[in-house]
């Protein structure tokens, strides 16, 4: 299974641009010098010694059938993503190989007839946030391996990140802390962290205020800090651009639009595609757009302003887990998206609810930052920014399954999810006396009227 070659090594390397080095396993998320953000850097040249032919033989070859580690989507591309972990401290819930799901008929209402859905909330804890929280948690392992003992994990989070961080550190035994926005995150969502025994503390603050105090706590307590500033969570995230042209036989799509919040994601996916077609696997990269959310849209004053980027006070949104007004990888994202020729679109609440309907009725289960991404789509391709016939991956970021409060308020009459929205294809069921007669009488019209052309197919 593995190689005929070094084992490639990463380090952690200063992007503010003074390119101070540290090794990967050094607890540390900004340089000491300047204060600026880490990344993690690879050996280009070690990779490079394998040709792109041979890397895409060899993750097929691993794909979803390798022994574990290698069976999951994230640790199939290890070399890539941490090399120097050992096999043994891999945390892995077995992440990725979520389906890139055709849909034209979703696309055809859209006007984008060659629209795929990358179904990463079809993954442990119901969103992509597995692909990136599998490696830090890995991490953390890997640091007590070689005796730098971590007390614990923790994260501030707008649901997602906090789910997984619970489910990976109670796979590993290690004790984890969330602090959450009061109020400002899903039932489930808030159930997931509570039921993996994470110690859960809901803090009367947005996103960005649970992101101080968090940030302060862990290095005041010597706990590990596992948010989007951490950079080993991008290098699994990666993965999902190698396992989109996998998907697609080795093709690169023409767009993949995706919703944006602490912009970890977009930056991840970028990166992804630059890599695989500097290590030759692929030779050309796909347009990257970003959906923000209309009153949470930092990155899309940045792009109208010519990338000059400054952070705002979010305002509230269904799109609850991208409520975020000063993502801390705005600047990292900001040169992907610049690499890649990326844009930036936003969806008004409105705009998002009815794209998350439409995904419904054409059989999904459409969660907000979803809909985000698809109403963002669809208003690009009608600008004529996506041509029409442009192969088009839009990533799905969570499961329906997490946000049912939305679904319920939307299809329930009289609890509509924002003001002025129209009420226009709810969904509410039908309380009727039990007899045959009156289910006949409501019932008969609906059946004949809701897919009316669905013979003609
Ligand atoms: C975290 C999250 C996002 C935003 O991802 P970023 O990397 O913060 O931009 C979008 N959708 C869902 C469902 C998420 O959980």
């Amino acid at each position: 299974m593995n190689d005929l070659m070094p084992t490639p090594c990463a380090w952690l390397v200063c992007q503010a641009g003074c390119d101070e080095r540290y090794p990967m396993d050094e607890v540390r998320y900004r340089c000491a010098r300047c204060g600026g953000l880490l990344d993690v850097e690879h050996d280009l040249g070690a990779l490079g010694q394998r040709s792109g032919a041979a890397w895409r033989d060899l993750f097929d070859r691993r794909a979803r059938l390798a022994p574990p580690p290698y069976a999951s989507g994230v640790w199939g591309k290890k070399e890539w993503v941490c090399p120097n972990i050992e096999d043994k401290h891999v945390v892995t819930l077995l992440e990725g190989w979520t389906p890139l799901l055709p849909t034209p008929d979703l696309g055809e209402a859209l006007g984008l007839p060659n629209l795929l859905v990358k179904q990463c909330g079809h993954s442990h804890t119901g969103s992509f946030k597995d692909l990136g929280m599998t490696v830090l948690v890995s991490m953390v392992r890997h640091l007590s391996g070689c005796g730098h003992a971590v007390r614990a994990v923790a994260c501030a989070s707008t649901g997602d990140t906090s789910a997984a961080l619970a489910a990976y550190a109670a796979r590993a035994q290690i004790p984890a802390c969330v602090f959450l926005p009061a109020g400002r995150i899903s039932d489930e969502q808030l159930t997931q962290a509570l039921a993996n025994f994470a110690v859960t503390v809901a803090l009367d603050t947005d996103f960005d205020g649970c992101m101080a105090v968090a940030a302060a706590f862990c290095e005041r307590h010597g706990v590990y800090l596992a948010n989007s500033m951490n950079p080993l969570r991008i290098e699994g995230q990666k993965t999902l651009s190698v396992e989109v042209c996998q998907q697609l036989g080795w093709e690169v799509p023409d767009w993949v639009v995706v919703p944006g919040g602490n912009l970890g994601n977009v930056t991840a996916i970028g990166r992804g595609f630059l890599l695989l077609r500097a290590l030759g696997l692929v030779d050309r990269t796909p347009r990257l757009a970003v959906a923000q959310a209309e009153g949470a849209a930092p990155l899309w004053r940045a792009f109208r302003d010519g990338w000059r980027y400054a952070p705002i006070v979010a305002k509230p949104t269904l799109a609850t887990a991208i409520q975020i007004g000063a993502p801390v990888n705005a600047h990292k994202a900001i040169e992907v998206l610049r690499a890649l020729d990326g844009v930036v679109e936003v969806a008004t609440e409105e705009e998002l609810l009815r794209a998350a309907v439409l995904g419904d009725r054409h059989g999904l289960y459409t969660d907000p930052h979803t809909g985000v991404a698809l109403a963002a789509a669809a208003k690009l391709a009608a600008a004529g920014t996506i041509g029409r016939d442009e192969r088009v991956v839009v990533v799905s970021t969570a499961h329906g399954l997490k946000f049912s409060a939305f679904k319920r308020s939307y299809h329930l009459a009289g609890s509509g999810p924002a003001p002025g929205v129209a009420p226009a294809g709810r969904n509410a069921p039908l309380f009727l006396p039990a007899d045959l007669p009156s289910v006949e009488r409501a019932l008969l019209p609906l059946l004949d009227t809701r897919w009316p052309d669905h013979s003609a197919r």
